[in-house]
């Protein structure tokens, strides 16, 4: 049956686009989707095999230059990414959506043409894969004051302190750290961000245990214990650290709303189907009930209306035209209105919903993400709210 976001992307996108959306759709249905449940099962990371494959599609070089060996393309493919893949997991598709909004996109936005010499063209084939460390132990939506710090001795800068939550820190052979090394500026030019090798002295990682979402994504901790980097490891502007992440996340905003449209996408489809062929009383559909269709309903307008909005937002995106409070909004509603309408179909499909292989669950737990990841949804109305002001 074909996907019901499909019908709304044909209005929506040029037709290479869609042609590039239908290649990695149909990767995901072929490659990925059937091999998910034995993965969760077993408790397994995205397989090497299956990041291989996603390196050989060029997911990883999507927007990044063709010069440096990426594809060239820009927000739209990455949100169409996105959506393709995000529509069987969202922690297969944040894999290759985090190496690059995250990873290689503050490199992009923000590197010296040395910086993205050396290191673009392995990041866009897959070879190599940067990690975005912004959040800390004790510093989470409080980003622009890092208790990691970065000591200027000489000619180098020496770095202490903990990053967590780092999304791909398993593959990683880069971290980007946001250090704290200026603490009497003001607020935003306090801090520096170094990219550092995660194979140099002092640097240690371990993988997050306990955590019940993005499953099959990996989520590290990294500690820098004194690690020594040259001047040229500074990515941007010395005390201007807060801003090349606070951009970086504009992007990764966007790519967390496809995730979160692509769980709707997937339960729209998953319950369409079910509420048709699940009989009960005699001879009725569940499909037949109104407030079952009504919840099939919801999901087709929250889809079609913010894939719509979400567009909007790439192409203003590409223009260099998006606000933050643009990006943060899109993200905000549509990770909340696909976690309230998926936790309703599961309710609309019954019993069945709370079983693995019918999908529902995984979708359920990964939206709680898109809800705190990339700025929790809470703290990023403090942004949304700025332009309404009549006064400060
Ligand atoms: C699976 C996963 C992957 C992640 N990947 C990365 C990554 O790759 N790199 C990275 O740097 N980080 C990553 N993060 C971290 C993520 O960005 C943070 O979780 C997020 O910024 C919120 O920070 P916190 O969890 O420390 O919450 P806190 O800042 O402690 O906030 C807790 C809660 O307090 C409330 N709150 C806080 N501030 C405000 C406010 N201003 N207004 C109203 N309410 C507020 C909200 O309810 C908020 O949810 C990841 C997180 C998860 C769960």
């Amino acid at each position: 049956m074909p996907r019901r976001i499909d019908h709304y992307l044909a209005t929506l996108v040029p037709e290479e686009k869609l042609d590039f959306y239908a290649v990695v759709r149909d990767f995901a249905d072929e490659e990925i989707a059937p091999r998910i449940l034995k993965w969760e099962r077993e408790h397994q990371l995205v397989p090497d095999d299956a990041i291989a494959k996603m390196g050989e599609l060029g997911l990883f070089g999507l927007p990044i230059a063709e010069e440096y060996g990426g594809q060239g393309g820009d927000m739209t493919d990455l949100v169409l990414m996105g959506l393709a893949i995000g529509y069987h997991s969202q922690s297969v598709a944040i894999t290759p959506g985090a190496a690059i909004s995250l990873g290689a996109k503050p490199l992009q936005l923000c590197g010296t043409d040395a910086q993205k010499k050396a290191h673009l063209p392995d990041l866009a084939a897959g070879r190599r894969m940067f990690v975005f460390g912004l959040s800390e132990p004790g510093r989470g939506s409080d980003a622009a004051n890092p208790q990691v710090t970065a000591v200027r001795k000489g000619d180098h800068w020496v770095i202490s302190g903990e990053k967590c939550w780092s999304t791909n820190a398993h593959w990683a052979s880069h971290v980007i750290v946001h250090a704290l090394t200026a603490p009497d500026r003001p607020h935003g030019k306090r801090s520096t961000c170094f990219i550092v090798p995660m194979d140099e002295k002092g640097v240690f990682y371990q993988e997050m245990s306990g955590k019940r979402v993005w499953t099959m994504s990996s989520t590290g901790s990294i500690m820098f214990d004194e690690v020594k980097v040259p001047s040229d490891a500074i990515l941007g502007e010395e005390n201007d650290g807060f801003k090349v992440m606070v951009t970086t996340l504009n992007g990764g905003r966007l790519f967390v709303a496809s995730l979160a449209l692509a769980s709707a996408a997937f339960a729209l489809d998953k319950l369409r189907v079910y509420a048709e062929e699940r009989i009960q009383f005699d001879d009725k559909p569940i499909g037949r009930f109104q407030r079952v269709q009504d919840v099939v309903i919801d999901l087709d307008i929250l889809v079609e209306r913010n894939v719509t909005w979400l567009m909007h937002c790439c192409r203003l995106y590409d223009e260099g035209r998006l606000d933050r409070e643009q990006a943060a909004k899109v993200k905000v509603d549509s990770s909340r209105a696909a976690s309230e309408l998926v936790a309703l179909a599961m309710e609309a499909a019954g019993g069945v919903a709370c079983l693995d292989e019918f999908g529902l669950m995984r979708h359920h737990d990964d939206l709680f993400v898109t809800r705190v990841g990339e700025g929790s949804n809470f703290a990023l109305k403090d942004l949304i709210v700025r332009p309404l002001r009549l006064r400060d």
